[in-house]
């Protein structure tokens, strides 16, 4: 995803306009000093995420705890002291798991750990599996070679602190099934775009291209596609693949929940930040992305308990449906798209809860001197600037393609695909003091952009076939 970021991020930076200087008041970095420190020592973030991972638990997309979910955003929200708080709809196909399995055949008999990949169908198949190095090596096989075997990509993926592997290896998830297929396959396994030894497995969604009948998908966990590798080295091995999955054909209808500080003086020009509400079924989606909700409504809530209320707006958006597409966020986008303008800057919060290293905006020219100020509120947090390095959040992407302004607060990603999408990610994988580090820096970012004078380049362009 990494790549694609960076390549938005080029083609995103606004026009240059003949703008006046965007300036921050000193008065307002005196505030973010201590918004800062009181964010450090701060537990909210972290008792929203108990309270989210423990009373919600997995929130798959469209599933009964979706609606829970909403609920309970919008609960918290008011708990939290937001002036405002709504709730605007969003409608999708849903995708069920109910059950998985997979084993190998004959004289080596034994099961393995699997998961289904998301958009997956049901069915059982069985066939000889043919192993494949990487999503390339399965391109490059003939046409029909497949015809009545099970694919296997065993494509590994390397750890990385800025998560950039993913966006190598995450095309085996997203296009290498419709491959298999095309080479005649009855099934699709693949090596687990994860990076922990654990016997966890990491789902996600997958497309089947338009007019190909999909097959039943699913992932290895790391140590048994070793396993598997080590089985088709002794001779061919046969797996039976059974999956309870699939889209049900109804549609369902959940929400972004949205939560306001109004503005004092320009109540209508919104600082957004926000993470998504929705995660996989595995774990409790504690640091996809329920860290992401938890930062941003304690990030809004600290500046909620200043004596005045900041210029703008902050805004806090639960967005809706992320894992299956960016659902809720398009959906905002579209709804929004004539307040693009008002949308100052926006920052979302989806990466785990690594510390954050660096900062980053798609700010112009007329905006840069803010921008260093905002850096070096950031710096005493070990927060870097890094000019040209960032990327809007996923869910900030749909509004920045319609002309947004981005803020990217690049989080340490090293753990996070020991994590991601598998059933081990849960609050006990989050250390609060760097929970705590990220909602100073969403604190002070939020609130010296909010108190800024003058904007940081949003202006509503028109679409340019530009899209995630
Ligand atoms: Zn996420």
């Amino acid at each position: 995803m990494r790549l694609a970021t960076l390549l938005l991020a080029a083609c995103l930076l606004p026009a240059q306009g003949v703008a006046a200087e965007t300036r921050i008041p000193p008065s307002a970095l005196d505030t973010a000093a201590q918004l800062r420190e009181r964010a450090l020592a701060d537990g909210t973030a972290w008792q929203v995420l108990e309270s989210l991972t423990t009373e919600i638990g997995p929130r798959l997309a469209g599933s009964e705890a979706d609606a829970r979910a909403v609920a309970w955003a919008q609960a918290k929200l008011r708990e939290l002291g937001y002036d405002k708080v709504w709730i605007e709809p969003v409608t999708f196909p849903t995708w069920e798991r109910r059950g998985e399995s997979a084993e190998v055949l004959g004289a080596h008999a034994q099961p393995l750990v699997v998961t289904a990949l998301g958009g997956s169908p049901g069915g059982t198949v069985e066939g000889e599996v043919v192993r494949f190095e990487s999503l390339e090596a399965l391109r490059a096989a003939p046409e029909g070679s497949l015809a009545g075997k099970i694919a296997f990509v065993d494509q590994p993926m390397e750890r990385a602190h800025d998560g950039s592997n993913y966006g190598k290896a995450g095309p085996v998830r997203s296009r290498g099934p419709s491959e298999a297929i095309r080479k005649g396959a009855v099934g699709f396994l693949m090596r687990s775009l994860g990076t922990t030894r654990h016997r966890v497995v990491n789902t996600g969604l997958t497309r089947f291209e338009e007019g190909l009948e999909p097959i039943p998908s699913a992932a290895v966990a790391l140590p048994d596609a070793d396993q598997l590798a080590r089985l088709l080295r002794r001779g061919p091995v046969r797996v039976r693949l059974a999956l309870d999955c699939g889209w049900t054909g109804a549609d369902y209808t959940s929400h972004n929940v949205i939560g306001e500080i109004t503005g004092r003086e320009a109540s209508e020009e919104v600082v957004l930040i926000g993470g998504h509400l929705d995660s996989w079924d595995l774990g409790t989606g504690a640091v996809d992305d329920a860290s992401g909700i938890a930062i941003t409504m304690a990030a809004g809530h600290l500046i909620g308990q200043l004596p005045q209320r900041p210029r703008r707006t902050i805004r806090v958006v639960a967005f809706a449906n992320e894992e299956q597409g960016l659902i809720g966020a398009r959906e905002y986008a579209r709804r929004h798209s004539g307040e693009v303008a008002n949308h100052v800057i926006g920052a979302e919060s989806d990466f785990g809860a690594g510390r954050i290293y660096g900062f980053d905006a798609s700010a112009p020219e007329s905006a840069q001197a803010a921008v260093r100020d905002i850096a070096a509120a950031l710096a005493p947090l070990g927060i870097e600037y890094m000019p040209g390095e960032g990327g809007p959040g996923p869910d900030i992407i749909p509004l920045a393609t319609i002309g947004g302004a981005w803020a990217w607060l690049g989080q340490d990603g090293s753990r996070y695909f020991d994590l991601h999408h598998n059933a081990d990610d849960t609050i006990d994988q989050v250390d609060p003091a760097d929970l705590a580090q990220n909602v100073a820096a969403y604190t002070v970012f939020a609130w010296l952009a909010a108190e800024a004078e003058g904007g940081f380049g949003s202006a509503a362009r028109a679409m340019q076939g530009a899209n995630e």
